[in-house]
């Protein structure tokens, strides 16, 4: 009978079916578990990429410093120009120096991008941001840093390090050294800055 022959066969093909259906939809809810495990680490990347390359373009399309427009980064100390003295072995002055208290808090003169939060030869313990108009201020023998990391977002104002002695400064009255570089060449901070 046909009813017969087809009616045996169908039972091994219903479960061999079902299993394989139970499988699949077991892989699919595993996918989905690491698909969502996985996405929102890959658009919180993607997000902060892209508000960085915003961020960035906006700093490019803002206006380079002008005279009088800063705030100094040591808010009530006095302001010498001291750009273009001598220093040791040729060197001239590419920046000024500002004086105060070790330890007291540095402030960013603009908003921008942390480049570096390191230390060099010089400058010992430096910190450079990256301005509007892409223009590098460079804050150099810092007793330490604030809690900042490179590619990190500062407003005006932000405390970005502490003042100190460190590098070719050791042992000299504390003070930042603060440098403003446009296009890689350094200008007079003296200017920029807003005098009290
Ligand atoms: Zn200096």
């Amino acid at each position: 009978m046909i009813a017969d022959n087809d009616d045996k066969p169908p039972k091994p093909a219903f479960f061999s079916r079902l299993i394989s259906l139970l499988i699949r939809a077991a892989v699919l809810l595993m996918l989905l578990f690491v698909l969502d495990k996985l996405l929102p680490s890959i658009s919180q990347q993607t997000q902060s990429f892209v508000v960085a390359k915003w961020q960035q373009l906006s700093l490019l399309q803002q206006d380079l410093p002008t005279e009088n427009s800063l705030p100094s980064p040591l808010p009530g100390q006095n302001l010498t120009d001291t750009w273009g003295a001598a220093r040791s072995q040729g060197r001239t002055h590419e920046g000024i120096d500002i004086f105060a208290e070790r330890g007291t808090p540095v402030q960013s003169t603009t908003q921008g991008i942390v480049r570096k939060v390191g230390e060099n030869t010089l400058g010992g313990r430096v910190v450079v941001v990256v301005g509007p108009g892409g223009a590098g201020h460079y804050y150099a023998h810092l007793e330490d840093y604030a809690d900042i990391t490179p590619n990190d977002w500062v407003n005006v104002g932000d405390v970005i390090g502490y003042v100190g002695d460190s590098g070719n400064a050791k042992g000299t009255p504390p003070h930042v050294h603060y440098g403003i570089y446009i296009n890689g060449s350094a200008v007079n901070p003296y200017p920029l800055l807003q005098k009290n």
